[in-house]
């Protein structure tokens, strides 16, 4: 079998035309291997088309603001990729100046680019022959070649790679890892895959072997762990307090509403009581105005329950002064937030709490 003849055959009349493969700008090509890390095309387009048109070059971002980088990537998810892109940014700038390195050994020492954007960029933009890997590799390759190594192993990765570096011709690599990324989406994909018209199917041994389900193999997975965590809308007058997540976990450097985070669902009572001791309410008098039922918010490896705790306050302490943004409700969304809280403010009505008018 030659394998990339069969996959260049399929690829002239199925390649998808997408707006980053008719671009040899590395940047740009950069920019959508991020977005699409963790996102579906279809999600992902516009979200490129957005960030080139605000960040047309390595420089602009490099110079934008974080909070207007996370702006535009707001709803994403996964905001870590937006904070590294940033950072690979400034590296750019600062060691190669503002020009992406042009081979796969070099691009993977910049912040922000793992093995498989390296790989991207580096065959999509440069030619290099070097295989870009993800979960669309490791499906086709396991399911054609039988192999069970699991993929989410150092050995499993070693193996992959090796096979598809094999794989690759080095006079089309950017060409082959394109019809590869096509072919897992559209063809051999996770759940049915069209195998019935499929040109590897006289050579595929998961379908020959009916062993289509089991393949890949991958390792164990945790279980997501429960987080709980409990937003303060706090009222005075026509505004509200926000603050950006500085510590090292999901969300970081978008705003939210004052919070805790406990390891158990809190009671009502519990709840009531846990505020008395919140430093940025003491001094002031509460009334609570409403208490949302838990919104269920899943990640990739946490499962976040919120609880929207709508208050009024007499007048902010010192703490809520000095440590967050005052905002009227309406100017939240000027922020970038976490989807979690984006999607509750669109959802529930809380601007009537708001209103002045009593
Ligand atoms: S025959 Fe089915 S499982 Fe095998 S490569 Fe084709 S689509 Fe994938």
């Amino acid at each position: 079998m030659d394998f990339s003849s069969i996959l260049f055959n399929w690829y002239l009349t199925n390649a998808r035309d997408l707006p980053w493969r008719n671009t040899t700008n590395p940047y740009h090509i950069w920019v959508s291997e991020v977005i699409l890390q963790q996102t579906r095309v279809v999600q992902g387009m516009s979200y490129y088309y957005r960030f080139i048109e605000r960040f047309p070059t390595i420089q602009s971002l490099a110079q934008a603001d974080i909070d207007d980088i996370m702006k535009v990537w707001q709803g994403l998810g996964y905001y870590t990729r937006a904070r590294n892109l940033k950072a690979g940014a400034n590296e750019v700038m600062e060691q190669y100046n503002g020009n992406l390195p042009k081979t796969y050994k070099e691009l993977l020492r910049i912040k922000g680019l793992g093995a498989y954007s390296a790989a991207a960029v580096a065959s999509f933009a440069f030619d290099e022959a070097v295989p870009a890997v993800d979960g669309n590799v490791y499906r086709i390759l396991s399911r054609i070649f039988g192999i069970f190594t699991p993929i989410d192993t150092k050995t499993g990765k070693k193996e992959f790679f090796a096979l598809a570096n094999e794989l690759i011709p080095k006079n089309e690599p950017g060409r082959f890892n394109q019809a590869l990324i096509d072919f897992g989406a559209m063809q051999c994909t996770p759940k049915s895959p069209r195998c019935a018209d499929c040109p590897f199917a006289d050579y595929c041994y998961a379908y020959k072997n009916n062993l289509i389900a089991a393949l890949p193999v991958k390792g164990k997975k945790k279980p997501p762990i429960d987080r709980y965590f409990y937003y303060f809308m706090i009222k005075h007058k026509e505004y509200t307090f926000i603050k950006r997540r500085e510590e090292k976990d999901i969300w970081h450097s978008l705003y939210e509403f004052p919070m805790v985070e406990t390891d158990a669902k809190l009671g009502h009572d519990q709840l009531i009581e846990r505020m008395a001791s919140l430093n940025f309410l003491s001094g002031s008098t509460v009334k609570v105005l409403n208490i949302s039922q838990p919104v269920r918010h899943l990640l990739s490896h946490r499962t976040i329950w919120a609880t929207f705790i709508i208050l009024e306050i007499d007048s902010p302490n010192y703490i809520l002064i000095k440590e967050y943004v005052r905002v009227s409700i309406g100017g939240v969304n000027d922020y970038s937030l976490p989807r979690l809280i984006d999607t509750y403010m669109a959802a529930e009505p809380v601007i009537k709490y708001f209103s002045s008018k009593k």
